[in-house]
C-alpha cells in the first residue's frame, strides 16, 4: 500500500493583474484586479465553511505597477502588494487556514515577509528554456530570475513547492534540464517539498467574465465547461510516454521530494501514479483559477479508483511533515499546525500535541529495571517510547531479549486459528477503523447460520484449534444473538476453543440484556465461550480515546469487563494500538493499566501490540498519520516487553499488522509468539493492511527457525500441542 497524497485548499486569486505577457495564460489580465478587504473577509469565510485546511493564495505578478492596483493598495493602508497578501494570510491564520502563496518572482525581504504567515510558498519554474515564444513580453520567465527566486526561498529556509510546464515549446531535453536545474539549488537548501509537473492545456479566452466564478461553477457542476480549443503553433504535443518518463526523472533526481500530477488536465494521473507520482496537488474546493473549465475530480472518485490498485489518497497539509518545525516555519504558523492540525506532526519520539521534557537521563536505569522485572515510572517509560538514539534502543532490544529468554525461554509458539468476523456492520465509528461499515454502505456484510458454519468447518479441516471470533457493534444483535453464534460453532466443532467479542461487544451485551460484565459472562460460557480477546482497548487512556474513538467504552469500563472476565475464569489477552495519535506518556499510562490489572487477576495470557494501519481510515485520510517505520515499530515492542516486567510472560507479534519478515526480526526484540495461522483476515486487510490475510504452519515455523530459534505449536491457553 502507498500513499497519495493531496490537498483541501481554497484558491483566493487577490488580484489578476500581472505584468507579464505569457502567451498561454488566460488567467491574468492587464486592467486592475484586486479584491477589496471586505470580500477578502468573506471569502474566507467561505473557506473556512468548506472544510478546507489550505489557503492557496495565487496572482498575478507585481500587480502594483497598475496605477489603479496601487492606488486602491494605498487606499486599503498597504504600501505594496506584499503587504496586503501578508494581510490576508493573517486573516487566514486566524481562522485556522495555512496560507501557501504564489506570487511570481519575488525580492528576498518580500519573501522574508510572507515567511512570517505562510505555511510554505511557490513559484513555477516553468522551463529552463530563456527565450520560449510563450514567454515573450515576460522577462521575469527568464529561468535565471525564477532560479534566483528560488534560491533565495531557500536560503530564507522556506518549505518550497515548485515545477516545470510541459509542452510550451521546449523539447523534451529541457525538460529534464528544468528538473536536473531544481534538483541542483534543492541539493543546496533542500527546501523543495514537490515538484510539479503540469502539462499545458490550451484555454478559451474568458473576456472579461471572471476565471474565479467559472472555476467555482465549474467545480460545483463538476464537469468540464467551455468549448474545446486547439492547441495554438508554439505548443509542443505531449503524451503520456514524455509524462512517464518526466516523473521518473524526477524520482530519480529528487528522490526525497514529490512529485505532483494536476488530476484535472488529463486523464493519465493514474498511470504517472503507477509510475511514481505521490502527490494531486491542492484539490480546491472553488475549482482551478488557472484552468478553471477543468474542475478537479472528486476526492471520493479518485479514491475509489486508487485503492484497487494499492494507493491510499490521503490528506496532506500544504507544507510537508518534514518541514513542521520551527526551523522551518514561523512560530505564529507553526502553532496553527499544533493548534489545529498536529496528528500531521511526524512523530519524532516526543509528543505532538504538547511538549513534555524527555527524561532521556532516565532511560540507562530504566532499561536496567525494566531487565529485572521491576515497576517502571511514568516519566522512565516515557522515555522509553521517545528514545530516538540508537545505542539507547539497541540496549532496550537486548535487556527486552534477555527478560524474554529468562521467562519463556527460546521457543516460538503459534496458534493455528480462524478469525471469523461474522458482521462488520457497526454503530461506533471509531476514526481509526477502516473495518466497520454503516448498515447501508455496500461494503457492508453479514454471514448467515450456513457460512458461519462452513467457515467453521473449513477451520477444522485445517488443523485449527481456536475460531477467534469479533465483529462491529451490530444494532440488531442481543446477547441471545452472540450466544447463538457461539452455540453454533460448538454444535459444528465440538472441540475447537472459542475465542470471542472483544470487551465492546461484550458492553453491547451488557446494554441490550440490562446484565452486568459478570452475568454475560456467565451466559456466554454456558453457550461456549473459552477466551476473550482483550481488545478495544487501544490505547487505555481517556484523552486518546476522546480523539480516536469517542463512542466506545471509557477506560473504566474496559477495565470492569476485563476484571469480569477474569473473574469468571475466561482469560483474556490484552492489546495496545499504537503508532497514531498517541503521546509516549499516554502509552506510559497504557502499561500501567494492563499491568496493575494482570497483577490483581493474572487473567492475562499475553500482550499484542498492534501498530496503527492508517490508509482506509478516517484517521489515515483526513489527518495526516503515516504508517509506523519498522524501526519504530520494534523499539516499541522491546518497550512493552519492558514495561509488563515479569506479569504478562507472552509477548506476541502480529504479523498482520507489521508483516512477517519484520515480526520475524522482533522475536530478537522480546517476542516469543507469533500469534496464529488467522486463515481470514478482515479487520487489518480493511484498514488497508498489505501483509495478507493467512499464513501457514509452515510458514510461522519457518520464520521461527529463520530466527534460530524452536517453534511450538500451542493452543489459545499456551499449552504445547507440537514441537517443531
Ligand atoms: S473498531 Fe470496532 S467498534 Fe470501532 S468502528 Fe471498528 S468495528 Fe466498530
Amino acid at each position: 500500500m502507498r500513499r497519495v497524497t493531496f490537498s483541501r485548499n481554497f484558491t483566493l486569486s487577490l488580484s489578476r493583474t500581472c505584468r507579464c505577457y505569457c502567451k498561454y495564460c488566460s488567467f491574468a489580465t492587464h486592467r486592475a484586479h484586486l479584491y477589496a478587504p471586505d470580500e477578502v473577509e468573506r471569502m474566507l469565510d467561505d473557506a473556512v465553511r468548506r472544510g478546507v485546511k489550505e489557503l492557496l493564495v495565487l496572482t498575478g505578478e507585481r500587480p502594483e505597477v497598475n496605477p489603479e492596483v496601487a492606488r486602491r493598495l494605498g487606499e486599503y493602508g498597504h504600501a505594496d502588494f506584499t503587504s496586503y497578501v501578508a494581510w490576508a494570510c493573517e486573516r487566514a491564520l486566524d481562522r485556522g487556514l495555512l496560507p501557501h502563496t504564489n506570487l511570481g518572482v519575488l525580492e528576498r525581504r518580500e519573501l522574508e515577509r510572507l515567511r512570517e504567515v505562510t505555511a510554505s510558498q511557490g513559484l513555477m519554474l516553468e522551463s529552463i528554456v530563456p527565450d520560449l515564444v510563450v514567454h515573450r513580453g515576460s522577462p521575469t520567465k527568464h529561468p535565471r530570475r525564477r532560479l534566483r527566486t528560488i534560491r533565495l526561498a531557500g536560503e530564507l529556509r522556506i518549505p518550497f513547492t515548485s515545477g516545470i510546464l510541459v509542452g510550451i515549446g521546449e523539447a523534451p531535453e529541457d525538460r529534464v534540464a528544468g528538473l536536473e536545474a531544481l534538483a541542483a539549488v534543492h541539493a543546496e537548501y533542500g527546501h523543495i517539498q514537490e515538484v510539479i509537473l503540469q502539462n499545458y492545456v490550451p484555454h478559451p479566452r474568458y473576456y472579461g467574465r471572471e476565471p474565479a466564478l467559472i472555476a467555482d461553477e465549474a467545480q460545483r457542476g463538476g464537469e468540464a465547461r467551455g468549448e474545446d480549443v486547439t492547441a495554438p503553433e508554439w505548443a509542443t504535443p505531449i503524451d503520456l510516454d514524455d509524462m512517464r518518463t518526466l516523473v521518473r526523472e524526477c524520482r530519480r533526481l529528487m528522490p526525497d521530494v514529490g512529485v505532483q500530477i494536476p488530476p484535472n488536465l488529463s486523464d493519465w494521473w493514474l498511470p504517472l501514479v503507477e509510475d511514481g507520482a505521490t502527490d494531486l496537488g491542492g484539490l480546491s474546493a472553488n475549482g482551478d483559477h488557472i484552468s478553471p473549465e477543468h474542475p478537479f475530480p472528486s476526492v471520493h472518485r479518485m479514491r475509489k479508483q486508487l485503492a484497487p490498485r494499492g494507493f491510499a489518497l490521503t490528506e496532506r497539509l500544504c507544507v510537508y511533515p518534514q518541514y513542521m518545525t520551527p526551523e522551518w516555519l514561523d512560530q505564529g504558523v507553526l502553532d496553527v499546525v499544533k493548534r489545529k492540525y498536529w496528528s500531521f506532526i511526524p512523530r519524532r519520539g516526543s509528543g505532538r500535541r504538547e511538549e513534555r521534557p524527555i527524561r532521556r537521563d532516565l532511560v540507562p536505569g530504566a532499561i536496567a529495571k525494566g531487565r529485572d522485572g521491576a515497576w517502571l515510572s511514568p516519566d522512565e517509560l516515557t522515555a522509553l517510547f521517545a528514545e530516538t538514539r540508537p545505542e539507547a534502543i539497541e540496549d532496550m532490544r537486548q535487556a527486552a531479549d534477555e527478560l524474554r529468554a529468562e521467562l519463556v525461554g527460546d521457543e516460538v509458539t503459534f496458534v493455528v486459528n480462524r478469525n471469523i468476523n461474522v458482521s462488520n456492520i457497526c454503530v461506533v465509528g471509531c476514526a481509526f477503523c477502516g473495518f466497520g461499515q454503516g448498515r447501508r454502505s455496500p461494503d457492508a456484510y453479514e454471514h448467515d447460520r450456513e457460512e458461519f458454519v462452513r467457515r467453521v468447518e473449513e477451520a477444522i479441516e485445517a488443523g485449527a484449534t481456536e475460531i477467534c471470533m469479533q465483529s462491529g457493534i451490530h444494532p440488531d444483535w442481543t446477547l441471545a444473538d452472540y450466544e447463538g453464534w457461539l452455540r453454533l460453532a460448538k454444535e459444528t466443532a465440538p472441540d475447537v476453543h472459542l475465542h470471542a467479542y472483544s470487551p465492546m461487544e461484550v458492553e453491547h451485551m451488557c446494554d441490550t440484556s440490562a446484565l452486568p460484565p459478570a452475568a454475560v459472562f456467565e451466559r456466554l460460557l454456558e453457550a461456549g465461550l473459552g477466551s476473550t480477546p482483550g481488545t478495544a482497548a487501544e490505547v487505555l487512556h481517556d484523552g486518546v480515546r476522546e480523539r480516536i474513538s469517542p463512542n466506545k467504552l471509557p477506560v473504566k469500563r474496559w477495565i470492569e469487563i476485563i476484571e469480569a472476565a477474569h473473574t469468571a475464569g475466561v482469560r483474556s489477552s490484552s492489546t495496545v494500538m499504537f503508532g497514531h495519535v498517541e503521546e509516549p506518556w499516554e502509552l506510559a499510562e497504557h502499561m500501567r493499566v494492563i499491568r496493575s490489572l494482570q497483577e490483581r487477576t493474572g487473567g492475562f495470557t499475553e500482550f499484542v501490540p498492534l501498530s496503527f494501519i492508517p490508509f482506509h481510515t478516517l484517521l489515515g485520510r483526513t489527518h495526516g498519520i503515516e504508517e509506523i517505520s519498522r524501526e519504530e515499530n520494534l523499539k516499541h515492542t522491546a518497550a512493552f516487553r519492558l514495561a509488563l516486567g515479569r506479569s504478562v510472560r507472552n509477548l506476541q507479534a502480529s504479523w498482520v499488522k507489521m508483516g512477517l519478515d519484520a515480526a520475524t526480526e522482533s522475536l530478537r526484540w522480546g517476542v516469543n509468539d507469533l500469534g496464529g495461522t488467522l486463515m481470514e483476515e478482515s479487520i487489518s486487510r480493511m484498514a488497508g493492511s498489505y501483509h495478507g490475510t493467512m499464513l501457514t504452519p509452515e510458514q510461522l515455523v519457518g520464520a521461527a527457525q529463520a530466527a534460530g530459534r524452536p517453534a511450538v505449536q500451542r493452543d489459545t491457553l499456551y499449552r504445547v500441542l507440537e514441537t517443531y
